[in-house]
């Protein structure tokens, strides 16, 4: 069965927009995985640890009949394949996936979370998310992402410098 899936990707290392763009690549080269929509690509203040350059993030719908473990291994296989190591948190990364809604489904694991739990502090998540997939509700607060974004405190820039 396919189901809908929002991914945020980002990166703050070297051309960051092509970085974004060969995972985008990635995920619709995979087996069972189709890219049906992508944002276009937000230039964005870096969260948590300030000293490191601004990223670029952007967000994209899947359809897939994968797991979300399966999708979770996948989105870490393409962050290692693009450079990306083991590194201290919130330092600076060529590459970033993070799975950030499935269908209506909610997971609760010490290595999964959907909905993303930071989802709804970030700007840099929820504007390209908003641009994509406004009414997409999150389950759980039942709000729609449009919503959420217009309550969203964060005021860190997040300017479009791209289309998808
Ligand atoms: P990050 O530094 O943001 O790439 O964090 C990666 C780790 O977060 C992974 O090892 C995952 O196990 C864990 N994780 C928990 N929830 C999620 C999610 N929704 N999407 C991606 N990674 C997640």
């Amino acid at each position: 069965m396919q189901q809908r899936v929002l991914l945020s990707i980002g990166s703050n290392l070297s051309d960051r927009i092509k970085n974004c763009r060969n995972a985008i690549e990635r995920l619709n080269r995979t087996e069972d995985v189709r890219v049906v929509r992508c944002s276009s690509f937000y230039e964005t203040s870096p969260w948590g640890r300030k000293a490191q350059p601004d990223f670029v993030n952007c967000a994209v719908e899947l359809l897939t009949g994968l797991s979300p473990w399966q999708m979770l291994g996948l989105v870490k296989s393409i962050e290692k394949e693009l450079g990306r190591t083991e590194g201290e948190r919130w330092s600076p990364r060529p590459i970033d996936l993070d799975i950030i809604l499935w269908e209506d489904k909610i997971i609760d694991h010490e290595k999964l979370k959907v909905p993303h739990p930071l989802m709804q502090k970030r700007r840099f998540v929820l504007v390209p998310l908003a641009e994509i997939a406004p009414d997409w509700i999150d389950p759980l607060t039942g709000k729609t992402i449009r919503e959420l974004l217009k309550a969203c405190k964060d005021t860190e820039k997040t300017r479009k410098v791209s289309n998808p």
